[in-house]
């Protein structure tokens, strides 16, 4: 066992083995205590009343047979000042002082005594032929006779011990017997009336103590054999029994070690197990989903922490190169060109054209941050998006003139923000026209589709690549740098345009157009919805 182990302390499973064990023990102890002490109690009394059974049917023949013979005097351990008046013919008459220890039985004892002396004295000889030592006192404590028990086999005799008297004065009430140590024995003793006698009787309990003996070793030996089986039986089962609890242990190290997919899957039983289990499988299962939730926000963290800084690197980058253009155009200009008209006019064409780009991406930067987060930066209005485009495209029309636009509208409330919308839709007009060709025609289309509102920007121009439709909507993303650098664009327009169709809970996309060219689609949700779409 290691020094963890130790620490722990024993095991749930021995520790209950234990308790168990213990339990029995103490049971197994009371009840081998209490039967045990009913045994030798039932023994004693049946030992008393076969006594008592005897005495009363000797006593019956030998008053019939023994009237009139003479007496004998007996040599008795018990005397008659060891006795209680309680034990002496209470009723019988008294003359005199009781004869003193030793005293031959006299005639006068006889006086009032049921037996007399010899039927005494030949009812203490048959007695002590059975093996009981009695001793007979009749009226007034005179003993009448007295009598050892016979030797029986290796066992020798005994007589009636001096202390039976006083301890058999303590009983209450007839019926009882007392049982004394004396010479070496364990006996039991009653005293019995015979009319206005009284039989003092003594019986050896070594058969009855010997049974007592056998029944204590079995029970011992009983009790230990049960110790044992139980310990032994309740292992494998507390085994199985706290197999659930095993299961759920190795499950919670598995996952405090990371696996977080392990779960105990217990019996769905509705016992305390069952519920343990689905207890425990639910806790971890919340745990599982908190732990995927934070991970996933740690993963949006860092993802958003890196598109952070290739946002600032690109945004550094695109500043620098017409920073670069503004420094070089103002170090000619110091180096004399402002002398030259011609030249200073080119520089100043330089610097301008160059203030111009930065103005521009500044301005996108600007608007991309209003646009970053999820809420509209401006009041949300309801809007007529079909009306909104309409209105504008006559300017459109204006600024791009080399190309024939279209506008083809059906209502559609919608609600956001108008400039920005304006702004999504311009930057789709401004690319449109930027891309393809002069002369190239560029549709602009509002419709319904299902619950949206679709604002579709087509051209027939170059199109865009499968290979860049899905990043093109990435910040300072350009799908052609040669040509984008030629048209002066930075890669922020279509973000703006995802960013602020997003702030209005909607979608953008680039399709081909058919025939060659792209098509962008931003759908927006419908505000109030046609009556024959209510129902979808
Ligand atoms: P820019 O300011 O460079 O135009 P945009 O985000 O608007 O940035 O566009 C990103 C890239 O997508 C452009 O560099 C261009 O290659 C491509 N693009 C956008 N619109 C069109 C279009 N209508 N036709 C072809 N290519 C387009």
């Amino acid at each position: 066992m290691g020094s963890a182990d130790k620490r722990r302390g024993p095991s749930l499973r021995r520790r209950l083995v234990l308790g168990l064990l213990a339990v029995l023990t103490v049971l197994i102890a009371g009840l081998g205590t209490a039967e045990v002490l009913v045994l030798r109690h039932v023994l004693y009394q049946r030992a008393a009343h076969s006594l008592r059974t005897e005495l009363q049917l000797l006593a019956a023949s030998e008053a019939d047979t023994s009237a009139g013979s003479a007496p004998t005097p007996a040599a008795c351990s018990i005397t008659p000042g060891s006795m209680a008046p309680g034990l002496a013919g209470a009723g019988a008459p008294r003359s005199g002082p009781p004869p003193g220890p030793g005293a031959p039985v006299g005639a006068g004892g006889q006086r009032g005594s049921t037996l007399g002396a010899g039927a005494a004295t030949a009812l203490a000889g048959v007695l002590a032929q059975r093996g009981v030592a009695s001793a007979v006192v009749g009226p007034g404590r005179t003993i009448l006779a007295c009598a050892a028990a016979a030797p029986t086999g290796s066992r020798a005799g005994f007589s009636v011990p001096s202390s039976a008297a006083k301890e058999l004065s303590s009983l209450s009430g007839a019926g009882g017997y007392v049982t004394l140590d004396s010479q070496g024995r364990h006996l039991l003793a009653i005293s019995q009336p015979i009319g206005a006698d009284t039989a003092i009787l003594v019986t050896d309990l070594a058969d009855d103590d010997a049974a007592v003996r056998t029944v204590v070793l079995v029970t011992v030996l009983g009790a230990l054999a049960a110790l044992v089986m139980a310990g032994l039986l309740s292992r494998p089962l507390l085994a199985s029994g706290l197999a659930p609890l095993t299961k759920v242990a190795r499950t919670a190290d598995a996952i405090a070690a990371g696996d977080v997919g392990q779960r105990a899957a217990l019996s769905r039983s509705n016992d305390e197990v069952g519920r343990l289990g689905t207890a425990f499988d639910t806790m971890v299962d919340r745990l599982q989903t908190s732990l995927e939730e934070r991970d996933e926000l740690v993963r949006q963290l860092r993802s958003r922490e890196q598109t952070m800084r290739q946002f600032v690197a690109d945004a550094s980058h695109e500043l620098r190169t017409p920073l670069t253009a503004v420094l070089g155009a103002a170090q000619v200009l110091r180096l004399g060109a402002a002398s030259d008209p011609e030249e200073l006019a080119e520089s100043l064409w330089h610097i301008e054209a160059q203030a111009e780009r930065m103005s521009r991406l500044v301005s996108d930067l600007l608007e991309l941050s209003r646009h970053d987060g999820a809420a509209l930066p401006g009041c949300p209005e309801p809007l007529d998006l079909a009306a909104l485009i309409a209105d504008e495209s006559a300017h459109w029309q204006g600024m791009y003139r080399d190309h024939p636009i279209s506008v083809s509208v059906e209502e559609a409330s919608v609600e956001g923000d108008r400039q920005a919308l304006l702004r999504m839709a311009a930057n789709l007009v401004d690319n449109a026209a930027k891309y393809s060709p002069a002369g190239s025609p560029v549709e602009i289309t509002v419709r319904c589709v299902g619950t949206r509102a679709a604002l579709v920007v087509a051209d027939h121009g170059p199109g865009i690549a499968l290979e860049d439709r899905q990043r093109i909507f990435e910040r300072f993303y350009r799908g052609d740098p040669a040509r984008a650098r030629a048209t002066g664009g930075a890669g922020l327009g279509l973000a703006i345009v995802d960013s602020i169709a997003a702030d209005h809970h909607g979608t953008a996309r680039v399709d081909e157009t058919p025939g060659g060219g792209a098509t962008f689609v931003v759908t927006l949700p419908l505000r109030d919805l046609p009556a024959g779409r209510r129902a979808s």
